[in-house]
């Protein structure tokens, strides 16, 4: 079978660490071009956009739309429209009523829309759900800390409306929480704490329910320096359970059963090459529900302003 042909849309820090390297790892595709306003790699056909690629651009068969969210639905809705697949990096976008008329127009198309939770691939994760289905779970806590200024360095979109702030990594770890765990959940209350001087939140806390009363805490805080925190504790009925380093390792009482390497990227376009073989979509939206749930209920205070340089 001919290698599905991929251009990366967005071509920044995500594209360069990942998803370029994991696209010439996967057997049956291939990095074809690369649309980005500036950005570009040596080898690789380069456009300014989306549209001149499209227009004027080698042939391709998908994108990867690796941009900031606020622009990622009307990139959806031109490269479906032109006959792509479509792999969304996370978040699916900016808002979750504009991914219905792409799901629309991929089903019309017979294309892939596919929304890339890249951390539900870490290696601990699948193990971690098959353990869990077993027991019966009491508590969880989340600890999701990173130090924005390493992680984010300038990136400005992060904090404007639709950059979801510090939710932009803490939708990583509830696209794990609401893979590993049996119950559909939600949000039962919030508390954002947004920088005098940024429209999106720098710290949150979440309180979460299943429908059977779990009581679920997350903590999300873009501050954290020193040692940084990717971290789910869970309470069953046979001891605690431990996902850590971003869903890398799994911890169940004192026994380490899994330390994997990081192969998230990895196991994403082995998806996407699957997924487009058929044309079938895969978007779960339940990460992005509960995320714009918080926005809905959080109460906001108003904390010092952030700046990128100390
Ligand atoms: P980034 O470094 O700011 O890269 C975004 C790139 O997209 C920039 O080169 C930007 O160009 C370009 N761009 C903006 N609008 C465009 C358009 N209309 N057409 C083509 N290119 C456009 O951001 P990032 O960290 O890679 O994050 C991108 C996405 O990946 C975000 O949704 C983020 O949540 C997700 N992600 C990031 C990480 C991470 O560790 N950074 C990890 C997983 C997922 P200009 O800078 O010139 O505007």
């Amino acid at each position: 079978m001919n290698p599905l042909r991929i251009a990366i849309v967005g071509f920044g820090k995500i594209a360069r660490d990942q998803h370029a390297p994991a696209i010439a790892a996967t057997e049956g595709a291939v990095l074809a071009a690369v649309a980005d306003p500036n950005a570009s790699l040596a080898g690789v056909p380069h456009v300014a956009t989306l549209d001149e690629l499209l227009r004027d651009g080698p042939p391709i068969d998908a994108v990867a739309l690796c941009t900031p969210p606020q622009v990622r639905s009307s990139l959806a809705a031109m490269a479906l429209a032109a006959g792509k697949h479509v792999l969304l990096e996370k978040p699916p976008g900016a808002t979750i009523a504009e991914l219905s008329p792409l799901l629309t127009a991929a089903h019309a198309a017979q294309r892939t829309l596919f929304a890339a939770w890249h951390s539900r691939f870490a290696g601990a994760v699948e193990p971690v759900r098959q353990l869990l289905a077993g027991r019966r779970i009491t508590a969880v806590r989340i600890s999701w800390k990173e130090d924005v200024r390493v992680w984010h360095p300038g990136q400005t979109w992060i904090w404007q409306p639709g950059g979801l702030g510090v939710f932009d990594p803490g939708i990583n770890a509830l696209s794990i929480l609401t893979r590993i765990l049996p119950q559909p959940l939600f949000v039962t209350s919030a508390d954002l704490a947004f920088p005098a001087n940024r429209d999106a939140p720098i710290a949150a806390t979440l309180s979460l329910n299943d429908a059977e009363g779990l009581p679920i805490e997350a903590e999300f805080d873009f501050r954290q320096t020193g040692p940084q925190s990717w971290d789910i504790h869970v309470d069953t009925d046979s001891g605690p359970v431990t996902l850590s380093s971003g869903g890398a390792r799994l911890i169940a009482g004192d026994q380490q059963l899994v330390d994997a390497a990081d192969a998230e990227y990895a196991g994403l376009y082995r998806r996407f090459v699957e997924l487009a073989a058929t044309g079938e979509t895969d978007v779960d939206l339940a990460p992005f529900q509960l995320v714009a749930d918080a926005f809905m209920l959080g109460r906001r205070r108003t904390v010092g302003p952030f700046d990128d340089e100390i």
